[in-house]
């Protein structure tokens, strides 16, 4: 849902009277609909490498609008700035100022996504400085966008080529609605590995997926993307949750398992389940997660302890079963719900923080034990996500966190969902120990 004050200040009144009063304006954002267009307008792809020669012919190929020089007055749904021959910082005057020359002609909701190299992969400082130039240049560039626009980047690796399928993968991410409320980041493509969906409405497709926490918030509406994308559904979470379990699972045609996830043998109680009901698994999305804030200061065992067993101790145990079960092969994927309390800490939540903090560790050391099996595993971290949850927090602490980030407004489960549905599926193949921040670019903090 969006928030009242977003939808009293998008049009007429309301939003002559925030303009007048220097008021935050958010706009309704263009969020995925299933018979929309990835993007409905021209997309200018700026850069004059053969990277950007090759990235256009393939945005082409996609039945896109695709420009390669601006058109004056024209407005953009999309420019995609090619910088992935930087070699100094010197290099990056002409083309980010060309493309500055553009940002006018921006339309609401568009996409500013730029595709460069990896700093750490660079041979020498002068192509490190250019390559994380791009970082602060497009992180800055976020916060002064407006109307709903996103700035977002895609790092390559030394395997990854602009038309790399994950690099596509990734740019068709953050064209489309599904990344509504994903700003200021970037995605690395470590590898040329992935495969583009045969069927783009149902990437998923044949996939078999286990969510955790699934019985409302954040993980209903992980549950009900990855069906629309195509996914067999298990839906898992505490017996003492079973109805709302059992709606859910309805609701995807999937099934319901009951279970604590901090039990010792909730791992192999995953894969049996997978295996009796359903042949197996492929994406494991570990979403179920709890809070008991207090400060440091009168932190018990209890609240410390009941946090971490089931926002990081639990997830960890259930990927060793998985690991070295015969039954999640091929492809598989591990995507977990992390926070921004984990990167950037927040009052009152050393324990979540740790937890959460403990995702993104586990994610990075999980990589090469993935990769043994042909399979990834990244993380997503929310902001502000309006759920029940953050529904609680009192109405002047609850705005404020809320506006807190460039796009001046709360979240949705669904994109949350959006980012582990892209993750989960084969074009992410080449993307692995990421922490995708759904937050809308958070000002405070990291
Ligand atoms: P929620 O409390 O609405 O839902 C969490 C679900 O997890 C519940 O259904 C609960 O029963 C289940 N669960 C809890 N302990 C479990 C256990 N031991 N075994 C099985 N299931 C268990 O929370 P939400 O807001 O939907 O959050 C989902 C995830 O997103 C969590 O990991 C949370 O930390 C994270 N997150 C949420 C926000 C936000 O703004 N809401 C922000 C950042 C991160």
């Amino acid at each position: 849902m969006t928030d009242n004050y977003t939808r009293f200040v998008s049009r007429g009144f309301g939003k002559d009277l925030a303009q007048r009063l220097g008021l935050p304006q958010p706009v309704i954002l263009r969020r995925h609909r299933p018979d929309a267009p990835l993007v409905d307008g021209p997309v200018l792809v700026q850069g004059s490498t053969r990277g950007a020669d090759e990235l256009a012919a393939a945005l082409l190929a996609w039945n896109l609008d695709v420009r390669r020089h601006a058109v004056p007055k024209e407005k953009l749904c999309a420019i995609i700035l090619v910088l992935d021959e930087l070699a100094h910082p010197d290099d990056l005057a002409e083309p980010v100022l060309t493309a500055a020359g553009s940002l006018r002609d921006l339309a609401p909701n568009a996409r500013f996504i730029s595709v460069s190299r990896t700093a750490a992969s660079a041979a020498d400082p002068a192509a490190a400085a250019a390559r994380q130039g791009v970082d602060g240049l497009l992180r800055s560039l976020a916060k002064e966008l407006r109307a709903g626009a996103t700035a977002n980047g895609v790092l390559l690796g030394d395997d990854a080529e602009t038309t790399s399928p994950s690099t596509l993968g990734a740019l068709g991410f953050f064209l489309s609605g599904r990344s509504a409320f994903v700003d200021g980041q970037f995605l690395t493509v470590s590898s040329g590995g992935g495969r583009l969906p045969d069927d783009a409405a149902k990437p998923l497709a044949g996939k078999t997926a286990v969510v955790t926490g699934a019985a409302r918030g954040i993980g209903a509406a992980i549950a009900r993307t990855l069906y629309r994308d195509g996914a067999t559904l298990i839906v898992v979470d505490v017996p003492a949750a079973g109805d709302h379990l059992a709606e859910v699972a309805n609701e995807v045609r999937g099934t319901a398992l009951q279970l604590d996830i901090t039990r010792p043998d909730a791992g192999q109680r995953i894969i049996d389940h997978a295996v009796e009901r359903h042949h197996g698994l492929d994406i494991m999305v570990h979403n179920a997660g709890i809070t008991r804030d207090k400060l440091l200061a009168n932190m018990d065992p209890g609240r410390w302890n009941s946090v971490l067993a089931v926002n990081i101790a639990a997830q960890l145990r259930i990927n060793e079963a998985l690991l070295a079960s015969a039954h999640f092969r091929g492809s598989p994927r591990i995507v977990s719900v992390a926070s921004t309390s984990g990167i950037a800490g927040n009052r009152g939540q050393t324990n979540y923080a740790a937890s959460k903090g403990g995702v993104t560790g586990m994610v990075r050391a999980t990589v090469p034990l993935m990769a043994a099996h042909g399979g990834t595993v990244n993380a997503v971290a929310p902001g502000f996500i309006e759920t029940d949850m953050t529904a609680r927090i009192p109405f002047a602490t609850r705005e404020v966190a809320r506006r807190l980030n460039s796009l001046q407004q709360g979240g949705r489960p669904g994109d949350v969902a959006e980012a582990i549905a892209f993750l989960a599926s084969d074009a992410a193949g080449g993307i692995s120990g990421e922490v995708l921040r759904v937050c809308g670019q958070n000002l405070v903090g990291a």
